[in-house]
């Protein structure tokens, strides 16, 4: 039950070190391997269970093991890991989480939500990003603009679902997973984190995940 038995980077575990996190909590004890062994997964946990950590720390560790700089294509960023949260405060602290755990590493993360003028964040994007962290709108103008592609997708993380559906970004979501540059089931991880697993939210899991694994914490 600690973060050096999980088999993450050593660079990640001082990162981790550096943050004051002693052991990981339970959500992070579960979902950590499934996450490494490459399966996909189906989360209920709470805000304040240490979720965020639980899919981003495994993540981070996928892209250091290929030490690939950020793909392109023209102006258009492919994103090896896009997560995908309902507001911009939740949004924003996943990223200030994935640049902290990231630190002084090749990782390159980018953070997009609406509400703000697009072109600063356009410029970052276009400079190429590993992380792509936004909120579903935000995510859809960018995509529909062609300033990224999700055919680099290793990772598609969709958090507090349950949310992201009450505010009615279900059609969002579900642009997303069918866009065609998206990678297949099997082909991608999709990890699905939700406080409750009401029944849309089964259907979105046994729609978009790939024999996924379940905890509840
Ligand atoms: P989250 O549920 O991801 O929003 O995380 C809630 C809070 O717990 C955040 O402030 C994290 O920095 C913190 N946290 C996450 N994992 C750990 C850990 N293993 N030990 C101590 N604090 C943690």
């Amino acid at each position: 039950n600690s973060f050096a038995a999980s088999g993450l980077r050593p660079h990640l575990l001082e990162n981790i070190k550096k943050s004051k996190y002693m052991k990981p909590t339970p959500i992070q004890k579960y979902a950590i391997p499934i996450i490494l062994a490459g399966r996909d997964l189906m989360g209920c946990a709470q805000t304040g269970s240490g979720k965020t950590a639980a899919f981003l720390l495994p993540m981070i560790h996928k892209i250091l093991e290929k030490q690939d700089p950020p793909a392109r294509e023209g102006n258009t960023a492919m994103p090896n890991v896009v997560i995908v949260s309902p507001t911009r405060e939740l949004t924003i602290q996943i990223y200030e989480q994935a640049k902290k755990f990231s630190f002084n590493s090749v990782v390159k993360t980018v953070v997009v939500y609406g509400g703000t003028a697009i072109h600063h964040q356009r410029n970052q994007v276009n400079a190429g990003c590993h992380i792509l962290v936004g909120t579903p709108g935000r995510l859809i103008d960018f995509l529909q603009r062609g300033h990224i592609s999700f055919s680099a997708i290793d990772f598609f993380v969709l958090d507090e679902a349950d949310r992201m559906l009450d505010m009615g970004f279900l059609p969002a979501i579900e642009q997303m997973l069918s866009h065609q540059t998206m990678r297949a089931t099997g082909e991608r991880q999709t990890l699905m984190f939700s406080a409750t697993f009401p029944e849309e939210i089964q259907h979105l899991a046994g729609k978009f995940l790939h024999n996924y694994a379940f905890i509840s914490v």
